[in-house]
């Protein structure tokens, strides 16, 4: 059996604060074989990582995390596994990304409107990609004081009900799936435990994501609790649906989640890194174990 590969982290090329190229070396510093990079609405961060991690015989699952609005909710479709190339996926996601800025307007205003002016430009000097979150937003906030930390200013400034705060409009459930399958990729829901649903709605989520063609959920997530692990691997079981796992990093700044420290899945799990062709993980394992044979007989 396979060490659990880490297969949600973000990088600068979103709102992690390691560049690909440094996330990639600190995978591999942490003993890492299998890393996904899956940054929100954008493929940015992949042609460096993809380097660095041939450079560091690590294997990248090319990735994506994709912002959703499902039943007036946000929830977050990671695709594995997908084409970087592909046009229908790369066209979704410049929308999204699209979205962003005029909400990064938007949550910029609100914040002025309440004392702190200048946030757009704050959080834009410390997007180093092209795109700008609420995390951007948090952490200038924090360095003006406004806040001791991220979880503090989203607490009081940037969720539902407070004074930065802008009612997502992403894109659908259907569209992220189907954009995730054009490009030859997985769906998986990202961090279930995450989004306060009752049992009732999490079934009507499931049965929707599994009809449009979703594939599975995060049983093992940075975010979820032990007893999160269990009640999430039991739904996947009940609905047919593979499970994955991911450390969600966004940077050494949140020390208590390190990548690729993630424990085994819960007994009757179906991992999605263990489907025939995922990732070409298989192809890579036998091209592993063929190169010293063909090291030696090319030394002949
Ligand atoms: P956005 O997609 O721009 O709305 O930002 C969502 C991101 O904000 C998530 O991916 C997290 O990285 C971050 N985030 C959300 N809630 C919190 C929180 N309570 N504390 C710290 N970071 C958070
Ligand atoms: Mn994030
Ligand atoms: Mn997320
Ligand atoms: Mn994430």
């Amino acid at each position: 059996m396979m060490k659990t590969p880490d297969l949600h982290t973000h990088s600068t090329a979103s709102d992690g604060t390691l560049a690909p190229r440094d996330l990639i070396e600190r995978a591999a510093q942490q003993g890492v074989e299998v890393l996904a990079l899956t940054d929100h609405d954008t493929l940015a961060g992949l042609d460096e990582a993809s380097e660095a991690a041939h450079a560091q015989g690590l294997s990248l699952v090319p990735g994506v995390e994709i912002s959703v609005t499902w039943g007036g909710r946000t929830i977050h479709i990671v695709g594995l596994d997908v084409d970087p190339a592909c046009a229908v996926l790369g066209s979704g996601l410049a929308g999204l990304r699209g979205y962003r800025e005029q909400r990064a307007i938007e949550i910029a205003a609100r914040l002025e409107r309440v004392g702190w002016p200048g946030a757009l430009e704050g959080a834009r000097a410390l997007a180093s990609g092209e795109l700008v979150g609420r995390t951007h937003f948090a952490r200038f906030l924090v360095q003006r004081g406004a806040a001791k930390d991220l979880r503090s200013v989203f607490k009081h400034f940037l969720v539902k009900g407070k004074p930065g705060h802008v009612a997502g409009q992403w894109t659908t459930l259907e569209e992220a799936v189907g954009w995730i399958r054009a490009a030859g990729g997985q769906a998986v829901i990202a961090h279930p435990a995450r989004y306060g649903l009752t049992r009732s709605k999490m079934k009507r989520l499931l049965d929707d994501f599994r009809a449009f063609g979703g594939r599975g959920i995060e049983v093992v997530s940075g975010s979820h609790s032990r007893d999160d692990y269990f009640t999430f691997a039991r739904w996947a079981r009940e609905q047919g649906l593979l499970a994955s796992a991911g450390s969600d990093y966004h940077g050494p700044e949140s020390p208590w989640i390190e990548l690729g420290r993630l424990p085994a899945l819960p007994e009757g799990c179906k991992p999605i890194w263990e489907q025939p062709g995922f990732a070409g993980l298989d192809q890579h394992r036998r091209v592993g174990t063929l190169e010293p044979m063909q090291a030696r007989l090319s030394a002949v």
